[in-house]
């Protein structure tokens, strides 16, 4: 029965009852204007869900065009990776340049200035160094070409052999100077003693200051050494003296590792 507890749903299944079963449409009144309203918005809301159908058929459709689009795109991105490979190395031969899917490893020297690592034109503030061309060469990614930046041109300088250096540098014996190893990426050329590379990192050092030496290759003691040369001497350096030998088989060691290939000059 229609009493205070009946639900609105069931309120009107009750009425459609009554209407069957008696003449009360005269007793209606407001009611059916009410009905005829929602009858309206019922068809207006199955065209919504209509229009819902569609649109979300349409965006699967969409999505799943745009999928295949980024799968195409990755494909010829792939196949023009392996093209540009083939050009680039081309174009190294050509230009003499020396080029490693891992870093040129090469040795050189820092002076230990106002407890500061200097390099030859550059302070190095940490162990990892970005080329910057001190000449406004235009239009060209560093290291530049000979003809076009120098003397000296620019870059990051490391010798192939530890025997370009001398003696007392490769032995590290030279007091206030660090000898290392250093890894070159990016773009490295290459010449005859060695090479200049648009980035490099320093893996191996045998560091001499403070009447002591660290000899090292772990990352943290050179990032220390680098940050303050003296300072880590003083406190980590030993004053032994090993013989020039155990240094240089140590930093020859240090090049060798990770390396692939380095291509010799013909
Ligand atoms: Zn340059």
């Amino acid at each position: 029965m229609a009493g205070p507890g009946a639900s609105n749903v069931e309120l009107w299944r009750l009425l459609e009852v009554y209407r069957q079963r008696y003449r009360i449409e005269d007793r209606l009144g407001p009611l059916l204007g009410l009905e005829k309203s929602i009858r309206r918005r019922m068809l207006r809301s199955t065209g919504l869900s209509r229009t819902i159908e569609t649109l979300e058929a349409e965006l699967r459709r969409v999505r799943s065009e745009l999928q295949a689009v980024e799968t195409e795109i990755e494909g010829s991105r792939a196949t023009g990776a392996l093209l540009i490979s083939e050009i680039l190395d081309q174009v190294r031969e050509d230009m003499g340049e020396a080029w490693s899917p891992s870093a040129v490893r090469g040795f050189r020297v820092w002076r230990i200035e106002d407890g500061r690592v200097m390099g030859n034109q550059v302070c190095w503030p940490e162990p990892s160094l970005a080329s910057v061309c001190l000449r406004e060469v235009p239009g060209d990614d560093v290291p530049h070409a000979v003809d076009r930046c120098g003397p000296p041109a620019c870059g990051i300088y490391a010798v192939k052999h530890l025997t370009m250096l001398p003696d007392e540098v490769a032995a590290g014996r030279i007091s206030r100077s660090i000898v290392g190893v250093v890894a070159m990426s990016g773009k490295v050329v290459e010449h005859e003693q060695g090479y200049r590379g648009a980035r490099a990192r320093v893996v191996a050092v045998v560091a001499n200051g403070e009447g002591k030496r660290i000899v090292t290759d772990h990352p943290d003691t050179i990032s220390s050494l680098f940050d303050d040369p003296l300072g880590t001497l003083s406190a980590l350096g030993d004053s032994t003296c090993d013989d020039g030998s155990t240094i240089r088989a140590f930093l020859e060691s240090s090049r060798r590792k990770e390396e692939q290939w380095i291509s010799e000059p013909n």
